[in-house]
């Protein structure tokens, strides 16, 4: 406690999952409620209630604002906000200052992370956005970071109990542990990873490298899918802090209309419409008990529900994985519990492919990291680095 307020630190659990607010935030003002109800997971009045969620300042400030100048969030909510360094890199003639970003966020938010100079490279000319790990420049990238962190601690309000987490880049061990070697400083509460591919071996290396040289909370930033967060769920185990994870894969609701299964773990639906604009499932509730999947029935006869339709299914998904991410934390320490539920859970391709994960981790943690990664060189795949333009697959 502090000042009689709660620490920020004191509101995070051992392992917590971190939605992004995504798209739902357009859903958050008064005039897209439905019957005094929003269809949010944040606010005091939303119709399924989750308390952590992580906002990107650069896409949704405005909105976001209105809702903390309100009062609408959750009570005790956990929330982190993004650092910007994303967007620096993918849009052009974009001036970001560090010292900004962190008053912003240590007004509005919980958790901020530095503002990092990415050692990426966007390709150009391709119609598929690639990006290029840009290995030439990686230790200036990291001095710049540096440099940013220290600016923007100089800003900090001493009193208030923000914390301030720096991103680590790198695309393997050994680059990770050169990067925190030059940007870390004394005043980071917390540290950011990120793996480099989709692969859940990736995240498993980033995740060993965290249990190894990191010595306090940790966040990995954009995570995805379930592939990928049942990876820190069973590193938790060998890790002494609070770990947290993002993600906004429940958000393809929204933008593709695709609908978690909730009976079926690994199945998703996609929800369509047929000529007579009739939704080919309606009955979502008689399946379903989760608040957003009553709402759905409910509004299903209205004129208006295409409207909602996509939000109400992100929102379910979300759901779905807050019920999986409560049960998960429940088994995570029983490495067996944990092997059964990959078993049970995924395809049996996909499954090896997460156990082998799990089996590296251990030996890592065990017999150290070179060798695990000799032992199990086969699971992963070799990241291109390049100084030329080339997509990254
Ligand atoms: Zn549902």
């Amino acid at each position: 406690m502090i000042n009689g307020k709660i620490d920020v630190f004191d509101k995070i659990d051992d392992i917590n999952y971190i939605p992004v607010i995504a798209s739902l935030i357009s859903f958050a003002a008064e005039n897209k409620w439905i019957d005094g109800k929003s269809i949010t997971f944040f606010q005091k009045n939303s119709i399924f209630k989750y308390g952590k969620h992580l906002v990107n300042p650069y896409h949704t400030k405005k909105s976001y604002e209105i809702l903390f100048n309100n009062d609408e969030f959750l009570e005790n909510t956990l929330s982190f906000a993004d650092s910007g360094g994303l967007q620096e890199l993918l849009m052009d003639n974009v001036n970001i200052s560090p010292i900004d970003v962190l008053k912003w966020q240590e007004k509005y938010c919980d958790i901020g992370f530095a503002l990092d100079k990415i050692p990426f490279k966007k390709n150009l000319g391709t119609v598929k956005v690639g990006w290029t790990f840009d290995e030439i420049n990686f230790e200036k990238c990291a001095e710049i970071t540096k440099q940013r962190i220290l600016d923007a601690m100089k800003v900090r309000i001493e009193y208030k109990s923000f914390k301030y987490y720096a991103i680590i880049q790198g695309t393997n061990y050994k680059l990770y542990k050169k990067w925190k070697e030059i940007i870390d400083s004394p005043g980071i509460d917390g540290w950011c990873c990120k793996s480099p591919t989709n692969s859940s071996a990736s995240l498993a290396e980033t995740a060993v490298f965290a249990i190894k040289n990191l010595n306090k909370p940790t966040h990995f930033l954009g995570v995805g899918q379930l592939t990928k967060s049942i990876i820190l769920f069973y590193a938790k185990k060998y890790f002494k802090y609070p770990i947290s994870f993002d993600s906004s894969s429940y958000d393809t609701g929204a933008q593709f209309r695709r609908y978690n299964l909730p009976f079926y773990f690994n199945g998703m639906e996609s929800i369509k419409m047929d000529k007579d604009e009739k939704y080919n499932i309606s009955n979502f509730n008689e399946f379903c008990s989760c608040p957003a999947c009553n709402m759905m029935s409910k509004i299903m006869d209205k004129p208006d529900k295409d409207k909602y339709m996509g939000y109400l299914i992100s929102l379910h998904n979300l759901a779905q994985n807050v019920y999986i991410f409560n049960y998960l934390k429940n088994i995570y320490k029983d490495s067996d519990k944990m092997r059964i539920f990959v078993n049970n859970y995924f395809k049996e391709q996909t499954a090896e492919k997460i156990l082998q994960c799990f089996d590296y981790i251990d030996d890592a943690v065990k017999n150290g990291v070179e060798f695990a990664k000799q032992k199990h060189i086969h699971i992963f795949q070799e990241f291109k680095k390049t100084t030329r333009q080339q997509t990254l697959i």
